[in-house]
């Protein structure tokens, strides 16, 4: 067996904030193995460099036009990563009020904030209103008349778009794929003029734009020059119809590489969709984007340790510390995230199904992995920025994991772990009344 070298390293997404050196892997100048020594795993490991960077990629594809970027919280919505993009200059692109509140304490202007979602209560839109929200983006009729009503009982006019489904296939999991006329997202491109004309005709709303979001991960740019042309013809209706547009709202949705996947450079991505909108005379439109997993996913890793080597009948198992409450994407889409060891070591190699503890056999983060691991090694789960931490949960009163986060050789501890105590802070045990007798 040869010893590996950094010429075998294993391929690694994110580089170059991740990297070997010396056979161990960093992130910028930081030892992923000292940081896990030091904070314990699972440890997600953000690289602050890896954010800026992606975010300047869109700067570059929209500089000279005047556009907004609104960084999708829920991606990640962990405060000290959100404060990198807003004191970057980003707005924010939220989901729900708990998003809101989140954004407000990590010092985001509320006049930069896009509230999308197909499900907001008044309560949210209450407070989005009283904060004074940049945008809402509204996705059915009866959203419209609530909100309307809303404003009424407030005194205020509500800032709106109206998001259309523009039905056209992203071409990615079905999961993920939100901008087809059977997804509950959006009103139908077909229904919009109609809902722009209600829309105009309720007191207490302001339309000021239109926005689409078509899926996530997307790694072509057809889908998005024919949602943008979809679209383009919808402005182009409204606008005949007597209601200005101020800007237009071209969602996320870009795709990262997880598996070597390609997709097009934000750059790149947004010189096309500019000559295009140039083209057909809407170059003067305010622009918003709301890119959520291009920005974080490959600016993350979760370190895990492996607990034990598990030789079955048929198939080699490696389980490790880390598991789907923490890394939910492959249970839930069966996503790949590359897996590859902290250092690079002289181990016997198999090929693996990388598990964790929980008790699901939905609990895997690899399938069919060839590593050259033993117990007590380290292995990092690659692309882990985006969809991991936002989505993490308690199942098998699992505290969630710490997060640090690099920017070269500085690191900050952004969330502790959580203890069984945070856990059980908000339960009551059973009052006496509801004891069971014996
Ligand atoms: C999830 C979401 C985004 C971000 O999507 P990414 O694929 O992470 O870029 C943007 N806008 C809306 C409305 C979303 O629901």
């Amino acid at each position: 067996m040869t010893t590996p070298t950094e010429a075998s390293a294993p391929r690694l997404p994110g580089q170059p904030f991740f990297h070997y050196r010396d056979a161990q892997l960093w992130v910028e100048d930081v030892s992923v193995s000292a940081l896990a020594r030091a904070h314990g795993t699972p440890l997600f490991i953000y690289s602050q460099g890896a954010m800026l960077s992606a975010l300047d990629a869109y700067r570059r594809g929209l500089a000279g036009r005047e556009a907004l970027i609104c960084y999708a919280v829920k991606a990640n919505s962990s405060l000290a990563v959100l404060q990198t993009f807003v004191q970057a200059g980003c707005g924010l692109d939220i989901v729900s009020g708990g998003e809101l509140i989140r954004a407000v304490r990590a010092g985001a202007d509320p006049r930069r904030i896009i509230f999308s979602g197909v499900g907001k209560s008044r309560a949210d839109m209450r407070l989005a209103l009283e904060l004074g929200i940049g945008c809402f983006n509204v996705e059915s009729l009866p959203e419209l008349d609530v909100l309307n009503e809303v404003t009424s009982l407030l005194g205020r006019r509500a800032p709106v778009s109206l998001r259309v489904n523009p039905d056209v296939d992203a071409r990615t999991h079905p999961y993920i794929s939100t901008g087809l006329k059977d997804n509950k997202f959006g009103i139908a491109h077909d229904q919009a003029l109609d809902a722009y004309r209600h829309a105009a005709s309720l007191p207490g709303l302001e339309v000021v734009g239109i926005d689409c979001h078509i899926g996530s991960q997307i790694t072509e740019e057809a889908p998005y020059l024919d949602a943008m042309d979809r679209v383009l013809d919808l402005v182009a209706a409204v606008e005949a119809d007597g209601i200005a547009l101020r800007h237009i709202d071209f969602g996320g949705g870009l795709g990262i590489d997880y598996q070597g996947e390609t997709p097009p450079a934000a750059d790149a991505l947004w010189a096309r969709l500019l000559q295009r909108l140039d083209q057909r005379g809407f170059g003067d439109k305010a622009l918003l984007i709301e890119p959520g997993r291009s920005l974080v996913g490959n600016a993350g890793i979760c370190v895990t340790e492996s607990l034990y080597v598990k030789h079955g009948a048929h198939k080699h198992f490696l389980i490790v510390d880390a598991a789907m409450n923490d890394l939910p994407r492959p249970a839930m889409y069966e996503a790949y995230h590359a897996i590859v060891p902290v250092e690079l070591l002289d181990r016997p190699s198999h090929v693996y199904d990388v598990v964790g503890p929980v008790c699901e056999s939905g609990d895997w983060l690899g399938r069919d992995r060839r590593l050259a691991v033993a117990s007590g090694d380290l292995l990092a789960v690659c692309s882990t920025g985006a969809y991991c931490m936002s989505m993490a949960s308690n199942y098998n009163t699992r505290g969630r994991a710490a997060e640090v986060l690099v920017a070269g050789n500085q690191t900050q501890v952004i969330r502790e772990r959580e203890t069984v105590d945070d856990q059980l802070r908000l339960e009551h045990g059973l009052a006496p009344a509801l004891r069971p007798r014996t």
